[in-house]
């Protein structure tokens, strides 16, 4: 995104990629996991023919060609960010490992690169926890998962995270028997209470062992079945599994290209120290996405890009802060969890009063036609004031819904404005009205409405 940016204003730019263009987003993140989700979903729905009126829908499948289909829309999406498409929007691809030789030379490929300013957007990789054994029994990651052509039988994810959540969803959509361990009381443990607990309902619901609680201590074999020893309330649970897929959190890649050597300070997370133009310790250098933190998604990564790009090329004349006033994410586990802004919890621990307004989605005529009655959308307001401070979705389509808050944040709109404008009927959209119909009612304005009836019982006389 920063060569784009870059190219797109003329300047002349080189795109180092060691390995394949489009990074983890497109070969092991956001796409295969999504087009994976679709498939576990269709699923999902033929295990519900019943409720939609059919007696009954017996798919077969095979898992190998679900995983096919999967490299089929990595495929067909491939080209948006290939070589070819950016060397036709005027940027130098190189594909090699790049190496920060000084704060203006760039080695790759045996030849020495001369610049003005170096991005660096060099991403993230699974993180792997030192458990004791975990080396002895085979373990698959985010990276490697896209492999797998057998379904497991029994499969032990680790990490209640969001990317831990959709495949331990998917997984056990297609009939694995999965244990999703996670050491803290909760999934999703960013979101509040109430929100992870309507994920682990479903996730129970649908026969995933939501192991809270546990935490993981060591990895045995015993007469060649792989066991997972985990400690839940003082005692030891043994939990015997055929793979394990590792989700624990995403480490910054910050050695091996430079950067131990040139000295460019790290953060407590391991991420590169950035300042609020995304300059690192050398005021040429920059870093965005998952290398600089603090977020991990491709839409902040893109944000990120475009402050490098253009402090990089114009920051003699101008700078530009980063802003991170309104970040959207979505955890694509069914029902979705979309938030922009804050939740209780982070108002709670920053000391922010706020007002809670909730609409339950099972109300919503469409949700209910769809027999996806259920979720909520939950919006904190500053108390008193029509301002978001911040807003949850849980339920169909939540990553959507979310859209029409972030750009209330970011237009710094109001619920009256939203109570105020057309959604269509019926949609899932319409939700956003009602929730702010809800915070209406609880502000109106009660002395004006009892002159109000007294007017109507003098107009009835
Ligand atoms: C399973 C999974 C699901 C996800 N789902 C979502 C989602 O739904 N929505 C979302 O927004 N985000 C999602 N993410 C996160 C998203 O993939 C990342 O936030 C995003 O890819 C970060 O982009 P980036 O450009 O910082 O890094 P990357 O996409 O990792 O790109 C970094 C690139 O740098 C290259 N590189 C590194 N070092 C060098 C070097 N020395 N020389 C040359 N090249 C180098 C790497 O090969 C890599 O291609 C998901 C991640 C995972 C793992």
């Amino acid at each position: 995104m920063t060569s784009y940016i870059a190219a797109a204003v003329k300047a002349k730019v080189t795109l180092i990629e060691k390995n394949r263009m489009g990074g983890d987003c497109l070969y092991t993140g956001c796409v295969p996991s999504k087009a994976l989700i679709r498939s576990a979903k269709f699923l999902a729905h033929t295990h519900r023919a019943n409720e939609f009126g059919f007696k009954s829908a017996d798919v077969e499948f095979d898992f190998a060609d679900i995983m096919q289909r999967v490299q089929r829309v990595i495929k067909t999406i491939e080209p948006h960010d290939s070589s070819e498409r950016y060397s036709k929007l005027g940027v130098e691809c190189i594909n090699g490992e790049a190496k920060i030789t000084s704060p203006w030379t760039v080695e790759v490929n045996g030849k020495t690169l001369t610049t003005r300013s170096i991005v660096i957007a060099a991403g993230a990789h699974p993180f792997i926890p030192p458990i004791p054994g975990i080396e002895d029994v085979t373990y698959y990651t985010s990276d490697t998962i896209w492999a797998l052509r057998e379904l497991p039988k029994r499969l032990v994810v680790l990490g209640g995270g969001p990317i831990g959540s959709e495949l331990t969803q998917c997984f056990a959509r297609f009939g694995s028997h999965v244990s999703q361990i996670e050491m803290l009381p909760r999934l999703l443990i960013r979101e509040d209470i109430e929100i992870s607990e309507l994920v682990m309902q479903r996730f129970r619901k649908e026969g995933v062992s939501v192991l809270t609680n546990h935490m993981a201590k060591e990895f045995l074999i015993e007469n060649g079945e792989k066991i997972l020893i985990c400690e839940h309330q003082g005692k030891d649970i043994s939990i015997a599994f055929d793979e394990l897929l590792v989700a624990v959190g995403r480490a910054a890649n910050t050695t091996g290209y430079g950067l131990e050597d040139l000295g460019i300070q790290t953060t407590n997370s391991k991420t590169i120290e950035t300042n609020e133009f995304l300059q690192t310790s050398y005021p040429n250098i920059f870093a965005c996405g998952d290398v600089a933190g603090p977020f991990q998604f491709t839409h902040t990564a893109a944000h990120q890009a475009w402050y490098a790009a253009v402090n990089a090329l114009f920051g003699n004349f101008k700078k530009f802060k980063v802003d991170y006033s309104v970040i959207p994410w979505a955890t694509f586990t069914d029902p979705e969890v979309a938030r922009v802004g804050l939740n209780e919890i982070e108002a709670k621990d920053r000391n922010i009063s706020y007002e809670v307004t909730i609409y339950g989605i099972d109300d919503l005529d469409r949700a209910i036609a769809d027999e996806e009655a259920h979720g909520m959308i939950k919006v904190l307001t500053v108390p008193g004031k029509d301002r978001i401070l911040g807003v949850t979705i849980v339920g169909e389509h939540a990553g959507d819904l979310i859209a029409e808050y972030v750009g209330a944040m970011r237009n710094k709109v109001g619920l009256n404005k939203i109570l105020g404008t057309i959604h269509i009927y019926p949609t899932l959209v319409e939700a956003n009205k009602y929730v702010a119909g809800n915070w209406k009612r609880a502000h109106a304005p009660q002395q004006l409405l009892k002159w109000v009836e007294k007017y109507h019982a003098w107009r009835r006389n």
